[in-house]
């Protein structure tokens, strides 16, 4: 007998990613659907990379990370945020900021758990929660202001919600929290046994001088929180799948014991380059200028546009609102004008479960000058 393999997600098909990246492909057009750099990382660090393979680090490091960059991360969160967080127990290196969130939400979620999650969401949380028997709990961010109204939040729970998802700066919306959304957030939780997961994929990517509100800052929050980050977005390696996850010793003994069956470790002679990298701030401390620019030269081309728009304040998309355009659902209009007029975005209606279509494109701006020049050009001319 053929067995016949019953789907646990059965409604899950091909990411939005995937698919806006193939059409763009497809059809010519300037892709500023998915959420990745058309521009290299800097020599240095493929030098360090080169350096550390040649050298021959290249078996298992240990499971955790090389002791190194995991001393070298805890010394870059310390100088950044004057947080600290031990090496040996709280920090480790994961394969991605997508290993990182499977293994908090599988660490924490039991069957029947309520995990909270803003909508529009980035999309691996839902079904990383259903996976592991728990039940999504969506609130809804409304544009243009995507504010969190921290009263539907408190509404929403009840002895079962074990997790709140948060994810600032925030994908696709481009909002940032503020030290008032941090304060109220830990007024909610603070005698409750929620925690809490924090996605800061985009830490490095905020703009208008704007600090950047990590959980870790507040310590009611920094106790329950699993804070994520990605080398990858920082340092313009998407493809390197490299991140890592900050939690208090509790919880990284949970997190380790899914890291350890999920990944086991991550590429070493990254590790190493990585570790060396980051020790020099101007690394890093750059970055909010660099892409405030692409953003700035994106933004004041479309001003010439049918589109409104609220500059965004952090991640590298930029959401317009069409509707005085078109009142087209937004999933088919991105695929045409990915045909017609030759620029792929991501329709925002994809990040909410019910594909809630409030007429908004995601367009990513992490592109060179002339292509985003280019690509706004055309999207004038609708
Ligand atoms: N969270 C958000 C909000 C993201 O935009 C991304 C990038 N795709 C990730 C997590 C995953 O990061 P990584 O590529 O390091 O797995
Ligand atoms: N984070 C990227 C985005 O939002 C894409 C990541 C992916 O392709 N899974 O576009």
């Amino acid at each position: 007998m053929q067995p016949v393999l019953k789907s646990k997600q059965p409604k899950v098909g091909t990411t939005i990613f995937t698919v806006m990246s193939k059409m763009a492909h497809d059809y010519g057009a300037i892709n500023l659907s998915q959420g990745y750099p058309n521009f290299d990382c800097d020599e240095k660090l493929k030098e360090l990379v080169c350096y550390y393979t040649k050298k021959g680090y290249n078996q298992y490091p240990p499971m955790a990370g090389v002791m190194a960059f995991r001393e070298s991360l805890a010394e870059k969160v310390s100088r950044h945020y004057q947080v600290d967080y031990h090496p040996e127990t709280e920090v480790t290196i994961t394969s991605g900021a997508t290993e990182s969130i499977y293994a908090a939400i599988t660490a924490v979620v039991c069957s029947g758990d309520e995990v909270i999650i803003f909508e529009p969401a980035y999309d691996c949380y839902a079904p990383t929660v259903e996976l592991n028997g728990g039940k999504p709990v969506f609130i809804t961010l409304e544009p243009p202001t995507y504010q969190i109204d921290w009263g539907k939040v408190k509404n929403a729970i009840n002895p079962k919600t074990k997790l709140i998802i948060i994810n600032t700066p925030h994908n696709p919306t481009g909002t940032v929290l503020s030290p008032s959304d941090l304060e109220s957030l830990a007024q909610i939780v603070k005698d409750k046994a929620i925690f809490l997961l924090s996605d800061e994929v985009y830490e490095h990517i905020i703009f208008d001088g704007k600090p950047h509100q990590s959980l870790m800052l507040h310590p009611t929050l920094k106790e329950r929180t699993f804070v994520t980050g990605s080398f990858g977005k920082t340092f313009h390696v998407t493809g390197w799948k490299i991140g890592y996850c900050l939690a208090p010793k509790q919880l990284t003994e949970e997190f380790r014991k899914v890291h350890q069956w999920l990944t086991f470790t991550t590429i070493t002679p990254v590790q190493y380059a990585l570790a060396e990298y980051l020790k020099a701030p101007e690394n890093y401390i750059h970055i909010p200028e660099f892409y405030q620019k692409k953003r700035n030269i994106f933004n004041e081309a479309l001003k010439a546009s049918r589109f409104e728009f609220t500059p965004s304040s952090g991640s590298f998309f930029q959401n317009v609102n069409y509707a005085k355009i078109t009142d087209e659902f937004d999933q088919d209009l991105s695929k045409r004008w990915t045909k017609e007029i030759g620029v792929a975005s991501i329709p925002v209606s994809v990040f909410y479960h019910q594909q809630n279509d409030f007429k908004v494109l995601r367009f990513c701006f992490a592109k060179d000058e002339e292509t985003l020049k280019i690509a706004a050009e055309k999207l004038c001319k609708i």
